[in-house]
């Protein structure tokens, strides 16, 4: 973009803030400029809570919250942090002759910039001119009023929520019990072998020539996978899961899960960049940092991560532990005995934890008989009250939660000493079927509840999308339990959502559904520190907006006023690619428009 063009569209947002405008361009040093600027900013918000009949009923809010804003990315101490001056860069685009040597903005810088200036002086125009009628009324005349609003805001949110069919559907169900038998003919195999776990874990799908001759995929699917097996990034799909899959790409609603297994170019090119570079660490949890002794993670008083196995019998891509997970077969993958009983002594010896999280990989790739033995010397360590099982089979192989599984786990559930509790992770109300909730049910029948963590990406965060899938969740017996933000992890760019998206998605789609459904907690896992609590703005703060759009964010620790811990930088995705993402893919961008206003 030219210097003219850049200028001139700087001016036309600025148009919207007078004040603001006459102080950016005038001949004041940058300092004067804040200091001025900063004053304009105080007296604004002042004037909005003086009443200021000039902002519409409500508006009043926004403007306080970009105001905030605003303050925070002009302070010293944000500028330090962030290592880039917000007003710097603004006053050198509108005012430097060095323009040339600034790097140019982003149609999403100027997308934040105009949304955030709007903010300010209370024109963000995001709500009608009129006030509902409801509220000229009393008694049952406003009652009646307001309960056709409600009705109308309730048939919207079902619109929305029927585009996203579940696996429960009569005409789903029939989809799948076609690729079934199209997957059993392959294989030459029965229904009988069908219902045997360890039928999947020996037919895995591990070469792109078995799972193109399965489901068609795209040209850039195929080199995906292709491109993944040759650098020997770890790739497998369950035959189970594959018949989740629609034959052909594009048929409508098999995005998330084909995006879960089938590892993009992006992906693969970045895992192998950093596979092959001694600067880079795919330890974004910096869990290495975190772990007192071999097999063990710590990151709060009294939970402890142990993983028995790193291995899954199939893989996500967006995987946090794809720096550890070595493929669905790894002779490495299950800690040796010896090691396993120095971790279950380090957890003996240390009274204070009363929680362990059994993950890995997938725990109940374990035999029965190994598993029992793992929960048997758990169970015997007198402070451990709680023991996770943090799997995903209910959902790649259903077929692993069998009678015998459930009796034996169940065994070591005793009400009044200690619990044991399911953790899975369901992305998608397409990923459930009449087995994944039969898998649930069977937990369900024997006392032992059911969570969900979510991993909010890019695949489930249309409109409505989590709360289709938090609905179904419940109809089988889940409690959604955790919504995470996608790490911040380079090589899974293509599937990181906003923070804002989330908080956009909790406000205006979770709110809507009644609370028994919306019992999951939004989080931002915090690299080396564990979970920020993403719906408490008071425990986040946005400290810049960079060139090319992207915001960035200081993330405060969870000791927060306990102890003193760092706090944590972090760059999130432009909000504005997003929205171009979501546009490609047949979204209205006009049902996403309040989202420049979370923050
Ligand atoms: S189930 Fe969990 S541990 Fe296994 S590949 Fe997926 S995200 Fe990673």
């Amino acid at each position: 973009m030219k210097k003219e063009s850049v200028r001139n569209r700087l001016n036309e947002i600025l148009n919207q803030a007078p004040t603001l405008k006459q102080i950016l361009l005038s001949a004041d040093s940058v300092q004067s400029k804040k200091i001025k600027i900063r004053k304009f900013l105080s007296d604004m918000l002042m004037a909005t809570f003086d009443d200021n009949p000039a902002i519409p009923p409500l508006e009043w809010v926004l403007t306080r919250d970009a105001i905030g804003v605003f303050r925070t990315i002009l302070s010293s101490r944000s500028e330090r942090l962030a290592g880039f001056s917000f007003l710097k860069y603004i006053d050198g685009l509108l005012n430097d002759q060095d323009f040339n040597s600034l790097p140019r903005p982003r149609a999403g810088f100027f997308a934040e910039f105009e949304h955030l200036i709007k903010g300010i002086v209370g024109k963000t125009g995001i709500y009608p001119e009129k006030i509902p009628t409801f509220t000229k009324y009393e008694g049952s005349k406003a009652a009646k009023l307001r309960s056709s609003d409600l009705s109308r805001m309730a048939a919207t949110t079902r619109e929305f929520i029927d585009r996203y069919p579940s696996g429960l559907d009569k005409n789903i169900i029939r989809k799948r019990s076609n690729n079934k038998a199209r997957i059993l003919k392959f294989f030459g195999a029965t229904e009988f072998e069908w219902e045997r776990w360890k039928w999947h874990t020996r037919h895995i799908i591990r070469d792109v020539q078995t799972l193109n001759a399965l489901v068609k995929l795209t040209p850039e699917e195929y080199q995906g996978v292709q491109l993944a097996l040759q650098h020997k990034i770890p790739f497998g799909i369950t035959p189970y899961y594959l018949s989740l899959m629609d034959y052909s790409p594009g048929e409508g609603n098999d995005f998330a899960v084909r995006a879960q297994v089938i590892p993009s170019l992006h992906y693969v090119q970045q895992m192998n960049r950093m596979k092959n570079s001694s600067e880079c660490s795919m330890d974004f949890m910096l869990e290495r940092d975190t772990s007192p002794i071999e097999g063990i993670t710590r990151r709060y008083p009294n939970i402890v991560i142990l993983k028995p196995i790193v291995a899954c019998p199939q893989i996500c891509v967006y995987c946090q532990r794809n720096w550890e997970i070595e493929d669905v077969h790894s002779p490495h993958a299950a800690m040796t005995k010896d090691k396993l009983q120095k971790a279950i002594e380090w957890i003996a010896n240390t009274p204070e934890i009363s929680e362990v999280l059994i993950t890995g990989g997938d725990p109940l790739l374990l035999s029965n008989s190994d598993l029992e033995h793992l929960l048997s010397r758990l169970a015997r360590i007198k402070h451990v009250e709680r023991i996770r099982i943090g799997t995903r089979m209910p959902v790649t192989l259903p077929q692993r939660i069998t009678d015998s599984l459930v009796r034996a786990i169940n065994h070591y559930h005793n009400p009044g000493r200690r619990e044991i509790l399911i953790v899975t992770h369901f992305e998608h109300p397409y990923e459930i079927t009449p087995q994944a909730m039969e898998a649930v049910q069977k937990f369900r029948r024997y006392g032992i509840e059911v969570y969900n963590q979510l991993v909010y990406t890019f695949f489930n965060s249309r409109k409505f999308e989590a709360a289709a899938l938090r609905l179904k969740l419940r109809l089988i017996g889940v409690t959604p339990y955790y919504t995470f933000n996608t790490k911040g992890k380079e090589e899974t760019d293509d599937y990181r959502v906003p923070i804002a998206r989330l908080l956009q998605e909790q406000k205006e789609e979770a709110r809507l559904l009644p609370g028994s459904v919306r019992t999951d907690e939004i989080v931002f896992n915090v690299p080396g520190l564990g979970k920020n609590y993403l719906r408490a703005n008071q425990h986040h703060d946005i400290i810049s907006l960079l060139p090319d759009g992207r915001r960035m964010y200081e993330f405060h620790p969870w000791e927060k006023k306990l102890e003193l811990a760092d706090t944590y930088i972090y760059t999130d995705v432009p909000v504005y690619d997003y929205l171009k993402k979501l546009k490609a893919f047949g979204e209205r961008r006009s049902n996403y428009k309040t989202i420049w206003y979370y923050y």
